[in-house]
C-alpha cells in the first residue's frame, strides 16, 4: 500500500534520513525501531509530507505522493497519531474527535464516526464533555488514537504510542492495534518497546543514524541480536 523508495530528508541543510526503502501493507504492522535521534519521527513526517524529500519517493497504491500536500494525504486514507499525542487540551474530548473527521465531506457522517469511536473506546464516551487536558495519560493516548481513526484511514501511522503508559494500558493498546491489523488496516508503528513491537509486527526495520541497518520479517527477528544492533554493539 505504502512504499518508500530511497528516501532522503532532513531539516534545512541537515540531512537526517539516508536512502530509506520500506513498505507498509494492508493487514500488516510495519515496525520501525531505533535509538533516540535515529530519525524515526522524521521518517513519519516525511511520509505525511510534513518535510520535503531531498531524494527518493513515497508512493501510495503505486501513485507518487510528491507534490501532494499533507491535508490531501489525510484525504487519501493516511492518518498520523503523533508522539506526545498533540491533543487540543482546552477542547472537549468530543471536539478533539470531531477534528479528526477529515476531509470535511466526511463530517456528514460525524455522528456515526463518533458512535464508532465510543464503541471502540467506551471510556471516551464517559468523558466526552471533559477537556482533553484533564484526561489521564492512558485516556489521552486512547483519544489520540480514536481521533486518528475518525476518518477510518486505511493506513495508520503511530509514533511511540506506549510512551509513558502503565503496563496494563500498554496491554490494552497493543490489543487495540492487533484488532486494527485484523481489520485489514496497514499500520506503520514507531515504538520504543522493542519486544512488544516485534511481537505485533509483520516486518521490523531498525533505524540507526538515519539509515535502515536491519530489515526483517518479524518471525525471523532474534531479540538479542536486534538489541545488540540497536545499541551499536555489532
Ligand atoms: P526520538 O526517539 O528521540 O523521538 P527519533 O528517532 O524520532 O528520536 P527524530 O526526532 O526523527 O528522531 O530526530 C532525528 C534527528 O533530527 C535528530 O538529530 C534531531 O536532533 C533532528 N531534528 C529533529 N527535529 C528537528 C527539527 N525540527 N529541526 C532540526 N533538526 C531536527
Amino acid at each position: 500500500m505504502l512504499e518508500l523508495d530511497g528516501v532522503r530528508a532532513g531539516y534545512g541543510a541537515v540531512n537526517v534520513l539516508w536512502d530509506v526503502t520500506l513498505a507498509a501493507r494492508a493487514g500488516q504492522v510495519t515496525a520501525i525501531i531505533g535509538p533516540n535521534g535515529a530519525g524515526k519521527t522524521t521518517l513519519l513526517r516525511a511520509v505525511m509530507g510534513l518535510l520535503p524529500l531531498a531524494a527518493g519517493g513515497v508512493r501510495l497504491d503505486g501513485a507518487d505522493l510528491a507534490g501532494t500536500p499533507t491535508w490531501r494525504r489525510a484525504g487519501l486514507s493516511l492518518a498520523m497519531v503523533p508522539e506526545g499525542r498533540m491533543l487540543f487540551r482546552d477542547m472537549s474530548v468530543e471536539d478533539n474527535l470531531a477534528m479528526g473527521a477529515y476531509p470535511p465531506a466526511r463530517r456528514a457522517g460525524l455522528a456515526q464516526a463518533l458512535e464508532r469511536a465510543y464503541a471502540r473506546f467506551p471510556r471516551l464516551r464517559e468523558r466526552r464533555r471533559q477537556a482533553a487536558g484533564a484526561l489521564s495519560g492512558g485516556e489521552a493516548q486512547m483519544l489520540a488514537l480514536a481521533r486518528g481513526l475518525m476518518a477510518e484511514p486505511r493506513l495508520l501511522i503511530v509514533d511511540e504510542p506506549s510512551l509513558g503508559l502503565a503496563p496494563r494500558l500498554v496491554d490494552e493498546l497493543f490489543e487495540l492495534l492487533a484488532g486494527l491489523k485484523a481489520d485489514g488496516r496497514a499500520i506503520l508503528l514507531v515504538e520504543q518497546n522493542t519486544a512488544r513491537a516485534v511481537a505485533l509486527a509483520d516486518h521490523v526495520h531498525l533505524l540507526a543514524g538515519g539509515r535502515l541497518v536491519l530489515s526483517q520479517p518479524a518471525a525471523e527477528v532474534e531479540l538479542e541480536r536486534l538489541h545488540a544492533r540497536y545499541f551499536g554493539r555489532t
